[in-house]
């Protein structure tokens, strides 16, 4: 069987510093931009009258994001005048709402991600919230893609090293994936699986670099980042990246209604998932010691009763959740507590 898509179009980064003042001077004409404050500190210079690259009023163009409730960023997006280019700068919510904008009025989109622990920057996908859910309205891809390391370095540390959760996922994924394949018969696209797991394979070969956020290390993580999408691009799932240890997550959240840091409440999923699959996690273990990423429940901010809760409801869980593509969890009946407490006295 052929792969649906073997040549999918991605977005390009560009590395380095200050690569702002390096854009064309057109873009800067009339800017639209969405940003949060901390990122947008450290940039707002380089759109300012003087000295800066346009002269137009700040509240005319720039907008803190708060919120990406469909209709308030509908709002929000039509309220411009005529512009020049879309800006997004900053984390997941600025990324996403610049996206939204650039779609809905045609402008060129320049995303300069303030962290590296959200996607938003590397998928095409145009997401808003409405109510809990997320719902995907568009595509469109940036013109300019900017990974600056000064402004990625800025933020907090642990938010970069979390980024590491959605490409670690692979571990659990692949497991999936595969046995979905040998299992149910599900299109199982060995070449994608072997690409995925050279990601994973780099990945556990440099967490000092990452650990300390230096420019080898975020770079390496958005290439990845990119080099991920790409593959699930090419199957039209996300099986080359996302599994089971994504579904413990949601399950956790909507059980506890607690807000988690994303790719850290990953890392641990990935590895109360490994274990529930069978597979050795110490490598990941290891990996994560190295990183610096506390994966430990009380450094997530679940505990450990709520986490078993959570890993006993699984296999009910991923029956109700219709949309998830069958995992280790699917292939339960059931899980006591007795055996989620035996799968928790393993890894933790
Ligand atoms: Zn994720």
């Amino acid at each position: 069987m052929g792969l649906p898509n073997p040549n999918p179009r991605v977005a390009e980064p560009t590395f380095g510093s200050n690569l702002l003042s390096a854009l064309p001077a057109e873009l800067f004409e009339r800017p639209i931009v969405h940003t949060q404050p901390e990122p947008w500190v450290l940039v707002r210079k380089l759109f300012e009258g003087d000295g800066g690259r346009t002269g137009m009023s700040e509240q005319a163009r720039v907008h803190m994001v708060t919120t990406m409730e469909h209709g308030r960023v509908r709002e929000v997006s039509s309220s411009f005048g005529p512009a020049s280019a879309v800006f997004g700068i900053g984390g997941g919510s600025a990324l996403d709402h610049a996206k939204y904008t650039a779609w809905t009025r045609g402008l060129p989109l320049v995303l300069v991600p303030s962290l590296l622990s959200v996607d938003a920057a590397f998928t095409k996908a145009v997401g808003v919230r409405e109510g809990s859910r997320v719902r995907y309205v568009g595509e469109v891809y940036p013109d300019h893609l900017l990974i600056d390391y000064p402004l990625i370095q800025a933020a907090p540390e642990l938010l970069n090293r979390a980024g590491a959760g959605d490409i670690l996922s692979i571990f659990t994924a692949l497991w999936d994936w595969k046995e979905a394949g040998a299992r149910l018969g599900e299109a199982y696209f060995p070449d994608v699986a072997a690409k995925s797991a050279r990601l994973l394979d780099r990945l556990l070969g440099n967490g000092r670099a990452l650990g300390d956020v230096t420019p080898e290390g975020l770079r390496l993580l958005a290439e990845q980042n990119v080099e991920e999408v790409r593959l699930c691009e090419m199957v039209g799932t996300s099986r080359p990246e996302e599994g089971s240890e994504h579904y413990l997550a949601y399950c956790i959240e909507a059980r506890t209604g607690g807000h988690y840091l994303h790719g850290q409440l990953v890392a641990l999923c990935i590895v109360v998932a490994g274990a529930a699959q069978g597979q050795d996690v110490e490598p990941i273990r290891t990996y994560l010691d190295r990183l610096g990423l506390d994966w430990r429940p009380e450094a997530v901010g679940v505990t450990r009763e709520q986490l078993a809760d959570a890993l006993c409801a699984m296999p009910a869980y991923v029956r109700e959740e219709k949309q998830l593509l069958p995992g280790v969890f699917h292939f339960m009946e059931s899980l006591s507590p007795e055996e989620a407490e035996a799968i928790l006295r393993r890894v933790l």
